[in-house]
Parts: C-alpha cells; structure tokens; sequence
C-alpha cells in the first residue's frame, strides 16, 4: 500500500512461504499519528498457528545440528540487512507504532545489535568439565538448545523485541514461531523478510498475526513439541501464560512490566540528572518498560530539578511520529490515551499540582502533552501502575532510607535511576534497591551485551549479554567414569 515506506509482506510467514490465511480475514494496521489505516496483516486461524509448530519442528534438528560458525554468520548477515534497511525499517517502525522517527533510528540500531552480538555468542557455547568431590566420577555439562520456542513481543520496540528473542533462539540452535503484537505486525515481517534474505533456512523462523492472541497461545503451548516460551508484555498477560505453560511445564523466559524509580540526590549534578530523565521517562513518549515512572527528589535540589524538567518537557514538540522535527509522537491507541489521561486527573484530584501539560491533545491520532506532576501524593494510582506515557510525577524525599523504601514499594523490581556524585552512595542504594537492573547517573540501561530483566513481578530470567542465550539453552549433565 502506498502509505508503507517499502513493500513489506503482510501475509503469515510459515515454513519459508508467504501466505494469507486460509479464513481470508485481515487485521487492519492503523498510523496512531493519523488513526488512517496504512495496511491489513492475515489473521492466522489456530490451524495455521499449528502449521507455524509442524514447520519450526521439522527444521529443528538440521538447525541445532548446523555448526555454530554457519549459525552465527546467518544471523551476522541479518546485522549488516538490517543496517542497511535502517532508514526505511525506522519509517516503518515510526508509522505503526508512532514513535518519534528519531526513537524508531534508536530502535533498528539497538534491534540490529542483537543479531551481531549473537553471532558472536553462537560460537561461544561452552560446557564445563570437574571432578565430583568424592573423585568417583568426571562431572561433565553440555549445553544443547532448549527445542522449538514460541516468542511473544509486545508493540513498544516491535524490532528490538523480536530480534532480542530470535537472535539468541538461532544462535542456540532452535527454531521458532513468533507472534508479534496486533497493533506492529508489519515490523515482525519485514524482520522475518530479512532474515530469509540472510539465508536462515525454511522453518526456522515462522511468523503469525492473529487477533485470537489468547487462543493461538494456547493451542501452541498445549503442543508438547514445543518447549519454550519466551514473552515481552505486560505483567497480567505474563501471568496468564505462566499458568498456561504449566500444563506442559514450558521453559519460560517472561520480560514484564516495570514501574522505575528515579532517585536524585542533592549533590546530583543537575544538568546530567535532567538530561538523565528526559532520556529515562521521554524515550518512546514514555512507552517503555524501563521508563521512569515514578520521580524522587531529594529537598534540596527539588525545586530546581522540577522546574527544570518542566521547561524541557514543555519544550518538547509532539506531532506525528514520521516528521523529522518530532520529538514525542502519539500515543499507541485510543485506550492508552484514555488510561494516562485517567492516571493524571486521578493525581491532580488527589493533590499533585501540574507543573506542565496535564490533558490530551484535541486532533486526529492519539496525543497527550508532556506533562510533569509536583508533589504527587503517595495514593495516586500512578504510582502503583505503569503509566506507559509522557508524564513525570515528582515526589520530595529527604532521608536515603526513605527514598528506597518509597522505590521499593511495588510489585515490580525492573530497573531503577540514581543520580548522585557520591560513588558509595550510588553503589549502596543499587544494592538495596530491588531492581535487576540500575542506572548510575545515566538514563538507559539498554545493551545488547548486557543481562537485561527484572526481579518480582517484572519478570523471569535475561535478554541479552551471553545469559539471553543460556535462556534458550539447556545443560546436560553427563556423569563419567573414565
Ligand atoms: P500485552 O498486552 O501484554 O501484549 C504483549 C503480547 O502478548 C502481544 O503480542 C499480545 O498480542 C499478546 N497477548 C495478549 N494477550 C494474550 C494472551 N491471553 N495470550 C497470549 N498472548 C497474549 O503488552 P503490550 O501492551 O503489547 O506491551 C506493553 C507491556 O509490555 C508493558 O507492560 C511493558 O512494560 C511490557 N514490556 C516489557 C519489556 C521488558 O523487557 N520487561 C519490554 C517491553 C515491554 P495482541 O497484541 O494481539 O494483544
């Protein structure tokens, strides 16, 4: 369709063929900048969902038993595509999702990374071999791949997500079915076009659309060929599938939501604590599991830090996404409007004071202004949940413990922000922090060679750095008497 930046294929992807679905429906893919439709996707029954497993499974074993050099040059391939494409897969990114085009250039940039840094890590399996303490027997552990995976992305980073799970599932040697979100499917096969190009072969990598997520995800994970899942959503939908791969004890592997504390200390330097939160809350207009969701600020440097996180969020231009001089796009849809339209006047009821912005914006697509909140009282419900949009509540602390217990108050445990010149002071509230991840006097976390996951109810296990790997991978142990 002429909107589309490329021909991107639009129909299912399952064992190297492009096919629309047998029930000839479409799902429609709107510009969230526009509300237009720019393209319709093929909405796979739970037969083809099945076909997706039948073809991940019988390229299984000639993929595991590819050698890891030729595994791991295939995916450095699918880097140098990628880069190469970076410009329109940005346009693409930009127009589904609506992210600011700059944010969407970030994203192929960090996405594309994820196929060199696993290319390198292919090669780089290796066992260990002890003696068992008795000296009876030689302990020797092999790492073999965990089988065929079912890989579930969420719509914020519709590149990033995918190839953080397909990267390392191909350098472990499984194969896959990935379901990407409804609202940016069209990313996942321009994603799944690239890598055939690359020359990963035929079922290796599938990919399904569907508007049916809960009953394909069931079918599939009700196939006991398959052993692994790995999902990047939202903490309710992480819960489900838990549960859902009990039945089959499913190797599980979930990134969930996050609700990031941003701690800054008075003798933070301010001008690399502002720029910090910009970077921390604004990346993706705030939708991002790792945005900082809720503000500390110690007394003293309150005032100053606010009001100038206030002058450079009013200064933000929002407008639709593929427009160069964008610096925050719109929002995904309509209900994500509703919800942080509903968190703020919830805040604002209960006492906090807006320093800027504070309503939507009246025009086609899904807008809400940058907003920043002052004094935002402990119940506002925006404190509790993901506000998953561009809205930075402040709160004034004044003793370290007390900052770390108000950042520890949630279920979520995904990444946390401190900001301080104080090298032992950092080091401490990263330690007691509950958090898997910290970012010291910086805003982004993010990196490809790095363990990216959360701790309570943020999540299972790590993306990324060789442990992304170890996920889809399982020791064998081998007892030896030689
Ligand atoms: P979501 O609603 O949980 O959806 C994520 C994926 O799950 C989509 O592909 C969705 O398909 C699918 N899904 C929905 N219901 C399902 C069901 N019953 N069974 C199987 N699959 C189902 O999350 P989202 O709104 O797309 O993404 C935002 C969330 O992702 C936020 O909570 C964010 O924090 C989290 N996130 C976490 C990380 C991390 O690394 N920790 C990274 C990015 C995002 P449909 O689109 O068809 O509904």
């Amino acid at each position: 369709m002429s909107d589309l930046p490329f021909d991107v294929p639009t129909d299912l992807f399952i064992a190297g063929q492009w096919r629309p679905s047998s029930n000839g429906q479409r799902i429609d893919v709107i510009d969230p900048s526009t509300e237009r439709v720019i393209a319709s996707v093929a909405n796979a029954t739970v037969e083809e969902a099945l076909e997706a497993v039948d073809a991940a499974a019988a390229a299984a074993a000639a993929w595991a038993a590819t050698p890891a050099r030729q595994r791991g040059e295939i995916l450095r391939r699918a880097f140098d595509l990628m880069v190469r494409d970076s410009e329109q897969l940005a346009e693409l990114i930009s127009l589904e999702n609506g992210k600011a085009l700059a944010d969407a250039r970030g994203e192929v940039a960090y996405a594309a990374e994820f196929f060199r840094w696993f290319s390198e890590e292919a090669v780089r399996i290796n066992g260990d071999l002890s003696t068992s303490p008795s000296g009876s027997a030689r302990i020797m552990v092999q790492y073999q791949p965990v089988g065929v995976s079912f890989l579930v992305t969420p719509w914020n980073f519709p590149a990033a997500m995918a190839t953080r799970k397909i990267a390392p599932a191909l350098a472990a040697g499984c194969t896959c079915i990935l379901k990407p979100a409804t609202e940016t499917p069209l990313t996942a096969y321009a994603v799944a076009s690239l890598l055939a190009e690359a020359g990963v072969p035929d079922g290796v990598v599938n990919v399904v659309t569907t508007s049916t997520a809960g009953k394909i995800a069931n079918a599939v994970l009700d196939d006991p060929r398959v052993r692994k899942l790995s999902f990047t959503g939202s903490t309710e939908v992480g819960r489900v599938l838990l549960r859902k791969a009990a039945d089959q004890v499913v190797n599980c592997s979930m990134e969930l939501g996050g609700n990031a504390p941003f701690i800054v200390f008075d003798d933070a330097d301010l001008d690399v604590a502002v720029e910090g939160a910009m970077v921390a809350k604004m990346r993706n207009g705030g939708e991002a599991c790792t945005a900082a969701n809720r503000f500390y600020v110690q007394r003293g440097i309150a005032d100053a830090f606010s009001q100038r996180l206030a002058e450079r969020m009013g200064a933000l231009k929002v407008d639709e996404g593929r427009l160069a001089t964008t610096h925050c796009g719109p929002l995904v849809n309509a209900s994500s409007v509703s919800k942080v339209a509903s968190l703020v006047d919830d805040a604002v009821t209960k006492g906090a004071r807006i320093l800027t912005g504070g309503k939507r914006i009246e025009r086609a697509g899904y807008f809400y202004e940058p907003t920043v909140l002052m004094n935002v009282p402990a119940s506002a419900t925006l404190l509790q949940e993901e506000i998953f949009g561009p809205v930075a509540p402040i709160m004034v602390f004044d003793e370290e413990s007390e900052a770390i217990t108000q950042a520890n108050d949630t279920e979520y445990g995904l990444v946390a922000y401190v900001f301080t010149r104080d090298l032992a002071r950092a080091l401490r509230v990263s330690e007691n922090v509950e958090s898997g991840m910290v970012a010291i006097n910086r805003g982004l976390v993010s990196d490809p060679a790095a363990p990216f996951g959360g701790v309570k109810q943020s999540g299972l296990g790590r993306e990324g750095a060789h442990h992304g790997l170890l996920e889809f991978m399982e020791s064998k142990y081998i007892s030896v008497n030689w």
